[in-house]
């Protein structure tokens, strides 16, 4: 091939990118990374003003995986990680306009008025459900509705889907979105069994489930990871799009449009670790297949009003998480975080500091907006479900005109058609969150995964890891 630059170019610098480059770099591979924007963390977005801490994307993560910890080590940052407030577990659904806590144990199940009496009979006969077929895919609503009942899909699953993925469990598949219930139904024929049973496997792996893992970030918030991965990468380019992808003699020519003009780049592998429409973009000349499965990938809109109160001005308690919002209350947000109940520091004591999401696919329309009437939708709610003022002292509005993939029915079958790809084409790899998660953990589990690969394509194994 061409004199290369390096073994292996990443392109994208969200926590995917980062983390594949990281895992690359450690295995004693030679790696270089293009970033479009001017800093490294794609949808990560911390920023301290007026003495408070806003989170744009992430707030939090969970500690799903030891992969997680093992990379703060590394990157010298454990002391830095902090977990979320014991106060914090309460998560609270919007019912009858009334907000109302999620229950936390069998006991306050049966007695919380978040369900009716009969949706909690419902749950009972869940164990003698039958399964559904193998290879079917379903929606996560048809899968609920089956297992669950039609009261748990809208006052639990409902809000929860709009929590992770900003999504509709109507779309969403469920193999895809939330592969654990499947496999739960399919391994021990119920969900409540499977939890019981699933959690003696996971504590032999050292995994967490979702439900008990430690909510974690960090004293400067979430931006400190990918800050401190590009920091100690040995190449990484800010300011560089990736304008096309060729595979030639045996490895890869990536254009790169930096500030001083494109430039080649060469590379015997090339892990794209960019959002979906971007990768069928660069795919598309050599891989047809797998650009339209890319871009078939939806990401609806997503708006973020993070708004600061005086504390006292506000009637909740905000001693919780925070609270979803189900579809069949007919509000105009998702759900709020209490940012400032959630971890130290966020905001002065005195302050009330609420992150707030709004469009997903419910109301795409929504989150278009203009930040004014953003922030207004996110005041008027807040002020009708948590008693606030009419006016907050300050708010701050991000938009994600594309936030979050969408593992709708189908998706499976668009992550084939990417892995046939990388079978087909030696040293192309895809890493980014519409493949095995859209949280960072799943994010970083992945990354991981695809390091591993290029760097056994490259020789390399585990060499230095
Ligand atoms: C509002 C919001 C809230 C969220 N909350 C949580 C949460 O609480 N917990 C959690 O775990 N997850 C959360 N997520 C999900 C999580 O943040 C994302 O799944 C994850 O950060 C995605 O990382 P990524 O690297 O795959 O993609 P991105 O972060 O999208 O990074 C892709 C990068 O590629 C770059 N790029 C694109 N095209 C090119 C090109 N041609 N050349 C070079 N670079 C390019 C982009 O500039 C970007 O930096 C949230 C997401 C959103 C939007």
């Amino acid at each position: 091939m061409l004199n290369r630059n390096v073994d292996v170019i990443v392109i994208g610098g969200g926590i995917s990118g980062l983390a594949a480059a990281w895992a690359l770099q450690r295995r004693g591979v030679s790696v270089m990374l293009l970033e479009a924007a001017a800093r490294a963390g794609g949808t990560i977005g911390s920023a301290r003003e007026q003495d408070c801490l806003f989170e744009a994307g992430p707030n939090s993560t969970l500690e799903t995986t030891p992969l997680i910890g093992s990379l703060l080590d590394e990157l010298g940052i454990i002391g830095e990680r902090i977990y979320a407030n014991p106060e914090a577990r309460n998560r609270y659904i919007l019912r009858n306009s009334r907000l109302i806590a999620l229950p936390l144990s069998p006991f306050a199940f049966f007695s919380t008025p978040l369900f009716s009496a009969g949706a909690k009979l419902r749950l009972l006969r869940e164990p003698f459900v039958s399964r559904g077929a193998a290879d079917a895919e379903e929606s996560v609503a048809a899968f609920v509705r089956r297992r669950l009942g039609s009261e748990l899909l809208d006052y639990a699953i409902n809000p929860f889907v709009a929590g992770v993925y900003a999504g509709d469990p109507e779309t969403l598949s469920v193999r895809a979105a939330f592969p654990r219930l499947h496999e739960l139904e399919q391994k021990y024929g119920s969900l409540i069994r499977g939890q019981v049973l699933g959690a003696r496997e996971r504590a032999r792996n050292l995994e967490q489930s979702k439900h008990s893992a430690a909510m974690l970030s960090f004293k400067r918030g979430m931006q400190t990871l990918p800050d401190a991965i590009a920091s100690r990468l040995a190449r990484v380019e800010l300011n560089a799009e990736a304008v096309a992808v060729a595979p030639e003699n045996g490895g890869f020519t990536v254009t790169a449009s930096g500030a001083n003009g494109p430039h080649d780049l060469h590379a015997h592998a090339v892990v794209l670790a960019t959002p979906a429409a971007a990768a069928a973009k660069l795919v598309a000349p050599f891989a047809p297949q797998a650009a339209g499965a890319l871009a078939a990938i939806p990401y609806p809109p997503v708006a973020v009003a993070i708004s600061g109160y005086r504390r006292s001005a506000i009637a909740h308690a905000l001693d919780g998480f925070g609270f979803l919002v189900p579809q069949r209350e007919r509000r105009q947000i998702l759900g709020t975080i209490f940012s400032s109940t959630l971890f130290d520091q966020r905001a002065p004591p005195e302050v009330a500091l609420l992150t707030t999401f709004i469009g997903g696919m419910r109301q795409p329309d929504l989150a278009q907006l203009e930040p004014d009437e953003i922030a207004d939708i996110a005041q008027a709610e807040l002020a009708a479900l948590l008693g606030a003022p009419a006016h907050a002292e300050f708010v701050r509005v991000t938009r994600w005109p594309r936030a979050i993939p969408q593992y709708t029915l189908g998706h499976l079958d668009r992550i084939a058609q990417i892995e046939r790809a990388e079978r087909d084409i030696p040293g192309l790899f895809f890493c980014a969150n519409y493949r095995g998660g859209i949280a960072l953990g799943d994010c970083i589990k992945s990354a991981d995964r695809v390091a591993h690969e290029a760097a056994t394509l490259l020789g390399g194994g585990e060499r230095a890891a």
